[in-house]
């Protein structure tokens, strides 16, 4: 196994406290993010494979079979929006999607984290075969894009705005380091870093190079990843040009559909604000668009600002992160209410029942969240990153690791389930990929500090100021807030420990080797940090109190006014039919009825459930017409309200994340 350490690109300017995240080999997940980890190894990195194989997406990228080819759908108005949409929107004659590429990226990453988790040589025998296929497909000049090679030769560098070029070679970069570390095989690594070559003698601010972009952001934060596991600085340079070069005049975009005889103004989405090109990155200031694509921009350049402590782009993130929190987000984690834009709208636009919230979109926001904290531990970010994987994100996959959502609502009538597919399947290898590769999230190193992100039972093992450290953590969390961390050091080592204390968590304690430190003190930006000198046998505890909440959103968002939303600890809860009957929004719950919260072990993989007494309308009375001059009769009622990633595992029926309050 390889493991290696993340190394900065020789040769940026490295800010002194850049934390970057530990590979997945030198975090070993149990407990709660274990078994989602198992679900992903032993069921959804296979199915990926079977799914991406029945889609015919195998024929596309072997070079020894005939093409699958083009069919240009026959309602497309212009060349330039079939173009523009690939085969996506066809009858059942058109097989091939433009970015399959990327599906197989995702889906050798998933598989590359879940062979680390655990050994299943028929799957790796798969993918190994798929990647010898890239190193046949691959031209000599370095060149890799089945879509282009195959399909639609000669058109290459033609259309970066709609035809996710750079993208498909960001997520085949991010599939090759994943193999890489897991695996310790190196051929994806070495044919991403010939077409990670090619692309940087094409495109840069050197005479003769082109000066695009990707129309879908990936290969920016793809780059910096690559650049940290090769040392390599071009990477990190080209990411950065990727990032500088967006929205700037005279746009590419519109120069580029000139030079193929489009009109620019002919665009499908009408507004670069779609792609988020319609400014300079630094300009921006509102999250605008189709929502992961803002996500992957956000984290490339959160990457970028962390290896050049570039401030300039931390001030337009930070600006870019307000916007997003306080006018456009979930209070799953979820984001992008629209189907129409897969993204946003207006502010404070967050309807329940028929938000988009696509779970690729929630995975974006965990990536970008795990990036601000590059640039140092800051609660404000973990809390989200925390709040985005525990809710909206793994709400996508079903808890055997089979079934997915690729829309979050917060509201259903009973209509909404989970699928085995989706003719765009973007989600399905992203949310696995990325429970696979939950150990990476967890902490933050930096030369002398280690920051602890997330809590959950795990070993950690990493090096630091020349010394090998192991760091277990013991609990039963998100359900029990008692956390043990023993710090084993190989010989005694001083660094500083920065230990996250959530913003929802209203009483924490901290002991080391027994004796109670002051929290407050310690704390800044919301991480206590404990500096000294480790010693093998250390132990800290932290008790943080999973503190149940109601919560209630602005009142500008005019789907949530009065009504109230239940959390515990980082978890938003929903009802749910089979448990509360039908009729959901018949229930209400007083301000004044007490919570409690129950540990069920049988229940949905064992959860800790949370229940009251509300009161219900009832139906039974009220006749056949439609409208009275006096309220419907209540009745009580026990209301029983289950974690939201959960939802859809049971009995099919109603889901309701917002209760009336009354
Ligand atoms: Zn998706």
């Amino acid at each position: 196994m390889t493991a290696s350490q993340p190394a900065a690109a020789t040769g940026t300017a490295k800010p002194k406290l850049a934390f970057r995240p530990l590979p997945v080999p030198q975090v070993d997940v149990r407990g709660f993010w274990g078994d989602r980890v198992d679900a992903v190894a032993a069921k959804t990195a296979g199915i990926l494979y079977d799914r991406c194989v029945e889609a015919r997406m195998l024929e596309q990228i072997d070079p020894d079979r005939p093409s699958p080819g083009l069919v240009i759908p026959f309602h497309s108005p212009s060349p330039d929006e079939a173009n523009a949409q690939g085969a996506e929107f066809t009858g059942s004659t058109v097989t091939t999607q433009m970015f399959w590429d990327s599906d197989w990226g995702k889906t050798i990453e998933t598989a590359a984290y879940s062979l680390y988790r655990r050994r299943n040589p028929d799957l790796e025998k798969k993918i190994d075969a798929v990647i010898d296929m890239y190193g046949k497909l691959q031209q000599p000049d370095g060149y890799l894009s089945s879509w282009y090679q195959r399909i639609q030769p000669g058109l290459r560098w033609t259309n970066l705005r709609d035809c996710h070029e750079l993208y498909c070679a960001g997520h085949l970069i991010e599939g090759a380091v994943a193999y890489y570390q897991a695996t310790g095989k190196r051929k994806l690594l070495d044919i991403m870093s010939r077409y990670a070559d090619h692309i940087a003698s094409r495109f840069g601010p050197e005479p003769g190079k082109r000066k695009g972009y990707c129309g879908h952001e990936e290969i920016e934060l793809a780059l910096v990843k690559l650049a940290r596991v090769t040392g390599e600085k071009k990477y990190m340079e080209l990411a950065k040009y990727f990032i500088d070069q967006r929205g700037q005049q005279p746009h590419y975009f519109d120069e580029e559909a000139r030079a193929r005889g489009a009109d620019p103004k002919a665009y499908h989405f009408k507004t670069y604000e779609y792609n988020q090109s319609h400014k300079p990155v630094r300009e921006q200031d509102k999250v605008v668009g189709h929502a992961v694509r803002a996500m992957y921009l956000f984290s490339g350049m959160a990457d970028v600002a962390t290896e050049y402590g570039d401030d300039s782009l931390r001030t337009a993130l930070d600006r870019l992160w307000d916007d997003l929190m306080t006018k456009s987000l979930y209070v799953t984690g979820g984001i992008g209410p629209s189907a129409h834009n897969e993204g946003f709208t207006s502010d404070y636009d967050l309807p329940n029942d028929t938000a988009y919230a696509e779970t690729c979109a929630s995975v974006g926001l965990v990536f970008w969240a795990s990036r601000m904290l590059g640039m140092g531990p800051n609660t404000r970010y973990a809390d989200m990153m925390e709040r985005a994987l525990y809710n909206g994100s793994i709400s996508g996959l079903s808890l055997d690791g089979s079934l997915f959502f690729y829309e979050n609502p917060l509201e259903s009538r009973g209509g909404h389930h989970r699928w085995k597919w989706h003719r765009c399947p973007c989600c399905p290898p992203n949310i696995g990929r990325m429970v696979a590769s939950i150990g990476s999230y967890f902490y933050g190193l930096a030369d002398d500090a280690l920051a602890v992100h997330l809590y959950g039972d795990s070993t950690a093992r990493f090096e630091i100021a020349g010394r090998q450290v192991s760091l277990v953590q013991t609990c039963n969390y998100p359900w029990d807030g008692a956390v043990a961390i023993e710090v084993g050091p190989e010989a005694p080592v001083e660094f500083t420990l920065h230990l996250r204390i959530p913003a929802w968590c209203r009483k924490a304690a901290l002991k080391v080797n027994g004796k109670m430190l002051d929290l407050e003190a310690a704390t800044s930006d919301g991480y206590a940090a404990i500096r000294r000198e480790w010693r093998q046998g250390d132990r800290v505890e932290l008790d943080l109190e999973m503190s149940m909440a109601r919560l209630f959103a602005n009142p500008n968002v005019r789907q949530d006014i009065g009504r109230v939303a239940l959390a515990r600890g980082p978890l938003l809860y929903c009802v749910e039919e089979t448990d509360n009957g039908g009729g959901l929004h018949r229930i209400a719950l007083p301000r004044t009825a007490r919570l409690e919260a129950h540990k069920e072990p049988n229940l949905l993989g064992g959860v800790v459930t949370l229940s009251a007494i509300g009161s219900r309308a009832e139906t039974e009375n009220w006749g056949a017409d439609l409208y009275r001059p006096e309220p419907p009769a209540t009745e009580e009622t026990k209301l029983k309200a289950v974690p939201y990633f959960a939802w859809d595992n049971r009995d099919p029926g109603e889901m309701l994340v917002w209760l009336r309050e009354g």
